[in-house]
């Protein structure tokens, strides 16, 4: 980004903004969204979204500023007003004036989410596109994954995340290998639906509160139930 700064190709910083803006909506903001909203207000999950999100604002901020003085300057101030540190964004600026350029891309290149994740991901979202034509939402799904020999451990290692990555309710991997490519088929995930969280994943809690709700959401308002000024407390903080 600052590379194409001090060249002075402001084409090049309005494009990359706008990409790194658009992936982001699609690839994370949309995926966490359960998180930030159902977790407990102190749960790890929740709180490493928080500090991601934060970790993204803070750098979008940061590349805008040069040309977007007054907008990036809002960002920092309200930034700073929600986590009681100041933040300079344009001190942060001139700390990337420094030629020891970070390039993430040649430096930390994560293989994990562009060769294993990312693919797969894709490929899910592809065969919910006709789920979702015909009128169901994807948290209504549940993912049959048949895959070849070779991809077996990429779904299996990578299940959870895929599962909250494309927004579906479960992923299920076939106990037997695929005999030619990998296979994915969509079906309906059996109710009931949680009221809290809208996931299906085929149990109820038989929460007292509504005995509709997965465990996980039943475990947060029991929490809730149990600890209300602390989670309140939480809440404030957070
Ligand atoms: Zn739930």
């Amino acid at each position: 980004m600052f590379e194409a700064y001090r060249r002075y190709e402001f084409h090049d910083v309005v494009r990359l903004l706008t990409d790194a803006v658009i992936t982001l909506s699609a690839e994370y903001i949309d995926p966490v969204k359960d998180a930030l909203y159902c977790e407990a207000p102190r749960s790890p999950v929740r709180r490493s979204v928080q500090t991601t999100l934060y970790e993204m604002v803070r750098t979008l901020a940061t590349w805008m500023a040069p040309i977007l003085c007054f907008t990036a300057e809002d960002v920092a101030d309200e930034l700073s007003r929600a986590t009681g540190a100041r933040f300079d964004v344009h001190a942060a600026v001139r700390g990337e004036q420094a030629p020891a350029g970070r390039n993430m891309k040649s430096s930390n290149p994560n293989k994990r989410w562009l060769e294993e994740i990312r693919p797969r991901r894709e490929a899910i979202l592809h065969e919910l596109e006709a789920f979702r034509a015909a009128g169901h939402k994807s948290l209504e799904a549940r993912v049959v994954v048949k895959p070849a020999a070779a991809d077996r451990p990429h779904w299996q290692w990578n299940r959870d995340h895929l599962t909250e990555l494309a927004v579906v309710s479960g992923i299920d991997v076939d106990a037997t290998d695929s005999a030619g490519a990998t296979e994915i088929r969509i079906v309906e995930a059996p109710g009931p639906t949680c009221p809290r969280c809208w996931r299906r994943t085929g149990e109820s809690s038989g929460s007292r509160h509504d005995p509709n709700l997965c465990r996980r959401c039943a475990a947060v308002v029991d929490g809730a139930d149990a600890a209300p000024a602390a989670n309140l407390e939480a809440t404030k903080r957070s």
